[in-house]
């Protein structure tokens, strides 16, 4: 069926979303109970570190294999050094990675690095420090040991079966280094959803092609790719579609071969917004449209063949927003994380700020440190075009929407939108 040139508010004819205009926290606990986590994958070692545990880990040997000096210096039985001096016969030498030639007898000593295998009969070490040679062949000992004195024990660090990371967790560098110490080549980990970012628009063009010709680039297609890229998903850019139903349809069917679809733009009610109609077109159901929020209002939320599909309004603060709220705790949770939601700090705001009721507003700002108080500032124009405002932002200072805005002084909650937490200096 042809759609196009079916008039004023044509595109809007005959969908109707199953939930409209919700709240934040609706329309959050709506999608996030609408996907769940793809299945596990295996993967190489080198390739394991951020992605999701997709299986218990346990231990299956011992670590260290066998005991081991920590210093180096001399293997000993304590009891032939309990007093000092004392000289021993050295039977053997035994850097680490050599396994021990001989047991250790009465009035012998291994000469031993850090990492070698203590000798059996051996029940110490001495350093090399409380030490001496005492001619051809052997040593004196010059401080008394204790039993166990510089002894790493077999199984000391892991013993086989001991419970080492659950299933969700993320794998940091240590996990991956523990993995390999196990003997382990290889990983389960959850899959990453492959997403496609579909661009809609008449006056769209790639950075490229930016002429002054009253179109616009596309920097949703990019700050998509780019959010997309922060938590691991794989996106599969679509370009842009114009404003044409024939179009947009072939365009989805195409994404709708990955995972997860989000498209920006042509999600209102104005006369080229096409999105809902055509997601329609191909059996979608709509399972929510419009969110009480500013910016990001016109959010569609559809379920297509089974998969999450994400109209989201075309301007840029408002795809981003929209992002943040919702498509990212749900890739997350599709990816096997636990943690699906950025943290969420209490700031002075140090401008006041006026709003209608009726819709929660996230305000942009920045965060700043002073006097051992978390101030929060607003980074300028508001509007949900203005990427700037976005640029300079650290987090989104949630006002509720029942409220008419906020005081300056008053204590919002502020949504961290990145983790700026390096610095210049040690700061120790
Ligand atoms: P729409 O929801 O299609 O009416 O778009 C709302 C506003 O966002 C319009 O001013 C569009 O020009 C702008 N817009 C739509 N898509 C994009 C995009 N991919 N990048 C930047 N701006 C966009
Ligand atoms: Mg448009």
């Amino acid at each position: 069926m042809k759609q196009a040139g079916s008039g004023r508010r044509a595109s809007q004819d005959g969908v109707q979303p199953e939930r409209q205009s919700v709240s934040v926290a609706e329309a959050r606990e709506l999608i996030l109970g609408a996907v769940s986590p793809l299945g596990a994958e295996t993967v190489p070692l080198t390739a394991a570190g951020g992605r999701v545990l997709a299986e218990d880990v346990e231990a299956s040997i011992s670590i260290p294999p066998h005991d081991n000096s920590g210093m180096d210096g001399f293997a000993v039985r304590a009891e032939d050094v309990a007093r000092v001096p004392a000289e021993l016969a050295v039977v053997d030498d035994l850097p680490a990675g050599r396994r021990a030639r001989r047991k250790l007898g009465p009035g012998e000593a291994a000469r031993i690095m850090t990492g070698g295998e203590v000798p059996e009969g051996a029940d110490a070490v001495v350093m090399i420090e409380d030490t001496e040679q005492a001619g051809e062949g052997r040593v004196r000992v010059l401080a008394p040991a204790t039993p166990g004195q510089h002894v790493r024990r077999a199984g000391s660090d892991v013993r086989p079966g001991l419970h080492i990371a659950d299933a969700g967790s993320v794998l940091r560098p240590a996990h991956v280094g523990m993995l390999a110490a196990l003997g382990r080549t290889v990983v389960g980990v959850a899959q990453r959803p492959r997403v496609a970012v579909l661009s809609t628009g008449d006056e769209l063009v790639e950075p490229d092609r930016l002429a002054d010709d009253g179109r616009i680039v596309t920097s949703n297609s990019y700050n998509l790719q780019a959010a997309l890229r922060e938590i691991g998903c794989e996106p599969v850019y679509l370009g842009i579609a114009p404003d044409d139903p024939d179009v947009i349809r072939a365009r989805f069917r195409q994404a709708l071969q990955c995972d997860v679809v989000i498209s920006t733009g042509g999600v209102s009610v104005g006369d080229r917004d096409w999105i809902k109609q055509v997601l329609a077109d191909l059996g979608g159901q709509m399972r929510l449209w419009r969110v009480r929020m500013k910016p990001g209002a016109p959010l569609a939320f559809v379920s297509v063949e089974g998969r999450p599909v994400f109209g989201l309004p075309g301007n840029p603060v408002s795809t981003l927003v929209a992002f943040e709220q919702f498509v990212r705790p749900a890739l997350l949770r599709m990816m096997g994380h636990r943690a699906l939601y950025r943290p969420v700090v209490p700031a002075i705001l140090d401008e006041a700020y006026e709003k209608p009721a009726g819709r929660l507003h996230f305000v942009r700002v920045r965060l700043e440190e002073r006097d051992g108080t978390l101030h929060a500032c607003p980074t300028g124009d508001q509007a949900s075009n203005v990427l700037l405002s976005m640029v300079r932002a650290d987090g989104l200072a949630i006002v509720e929407a029942a409220a008419t805005g906020a005081a300056a002084g008053a204590r919002l909650p502020v949504q961290l939108l990145h983790r700026d937490d390096l610095r210049p200096e040690p700061g120790f």
